[in-house]
């Protein structure tokens, strides 16, 4: 990917190009004293936005655990940064229903820890035509909101590009899904706590499936994505992965089983997601059962992958992210999202995201099959 790399941490200096000095070792730049860059490193100095002067911030579509980190990271960068901040309830829906609250820096205290959103989200039929689009930049106007921080995953970007295109609304996205599906970023706030708890609950299976000679299939998230199948059957030691990118018929998952058998395997644990097959694992158990020599039971995680507190690495990842989409809007940015590339901030215009679909890691997959012979 070569997206916009994003600056970095420092406080944003309205004399932006007073920013880099290299002739003194220490410099002042207003309030802030930084050490100077050699010149040959020098970056171009950022330009601060002035007109952004009030922010809102929501969180749409799925929750995801991290979304508060990113909240935290979003009301306090905007307050450091003397802006005003503005929580929006319920997503989309609370900007139609104005249902928006100022907050400041001890409104997001001892929520860093919590799975889940204290702004709540839900999903806003109304968001989808250009009136209630329209109704929602309004509400935003009234209460001089100029820039708005979506917190959510690809249906609250299709929503959030929209809003910029119709109505000039400056919005930065911040990728939040457990799926990790969305085009763009390595990664997503809520991904990693996910993957944690499904694999946490294989590895109890497999200590069941082991003293039982038994075959667990176990049905995790991702609809239209196995990103979470794939990294939970690796990490997992999974027979076999079966994701919604590469459907394999069932009597070839019978067949993979009976071979591993053959192979001396007593058990077995096969990773599903949920979209891998029309009616999920429940489904294959009844192609599967018939053919093999195992008891084979199904368990499905369903939302127990979506709560809990998050991973440390979910909560320094939307901190990271909240704290650079507040940065990105008194840039100018706008029309963009925040994510990762390679472990560095980049930002990616909100309809790459629309053009583009991100695949599973296939190495990560054929790598899955080598280590389950
Ligand atoms: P996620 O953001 O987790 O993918 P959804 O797909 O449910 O969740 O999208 C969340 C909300 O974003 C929807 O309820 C709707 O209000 C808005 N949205 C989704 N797709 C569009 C679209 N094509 N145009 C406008 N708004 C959209």
């Amino acid at each position: 990917m070569t997206h916009a790399r994003t600056g970095g941490a420092g406080h944003p200096s309205p004399h932006g190009a007073q920013d880099a000095v290299p002739d003194a070792a220490v410099a002042p730049v207003g309030s802030v004293r930084r050490i100077a860059r050699p010149r040959q490193r020098e970056r171009p100095a950022p330009l601060y936005w002035a007109a952004m002067k009030h922010i809102g911030v929501l969180t749409s579509g799925g929750d995801a655990p991290g979304m508060n980190a990113g909240i935290r990271a979003v009301v306090r960068t905007a307050i450091h940064d003397r802006l005003r901040v503005s929580g929006i309830y319920r997503g989309y829906q609370g900007l139609i229903d104005d249902d928006i609250v100022e907050l400041g820096p001890r409104s997001v205290a001892n929520i860093i820890q919590r799975g889940g959103t204290i702004l709540r989200t839900a999903r806003c039929d109304a968001f989808l035509q250009p009136e209630g689009r329209a109704h929602a930049a309004d509400a935003l106007r009234k209460r001089g909101i100029d820039g708005l921080v979506v917190i959510g995953g690809d249906g609250s970007f299709r929503g959030a590009h929209r809003l910029h295109a119709e109505q000039g609304i400056p919005v930065v996205g911040i990728p939040a899904t457990i799926d990790n599906d969305i085009y763009g970023t390595d990664v997503s706030i809520g991904f990693n706590t996910a993957i944690n708890i499904a694999l946490e609950a294989v590895d109890r299976l497999r200590d069941t499936a082991a003293s039982h000679d038994r075959l667990f299939l176990v049905e995790v998230m991702g609809r239209d994505s196995g990103h979470i199948a794939l990294h939970v059957g690796v990490a997992g030691g999974a027979e076999a992965i079966l994701l919604p990118e590469d459907v394999v018929p069932a009597d070839d998952v019978a067949d993979m089983i009976v071979a591993a058998q053959d192979r001396g395997k007593s058990s077995s644990v096969v990773i599903v997601a949920e979209g891998a097959y029309e009616g999920g694992a429940m489904a294959l158990q009844s192609a599967v059962k018939a053919r093999c020599g195992y008891e084979v039971r199904t368990v499905i995680l369903g939302h127990t992958q979506r709560g809990g507190s998050p991973t440390t690495r979910d909560r320094v990842l939307a901190s990271r992210l909240g704290f650079h989409a507040v940065r990105a809007l008194q840039l100018g940015a706008a029309d963009v999202m925040v994510g990762i590339d390679q472990r560095e901030v980049v930002r990616v215009p909100l309809a790459d995201l629309e053009r583009n679909t991100k695949d599973i890691d296939r190495e990560l997959m054929e790598l899955a099959t080598i280590l389950a012979i």
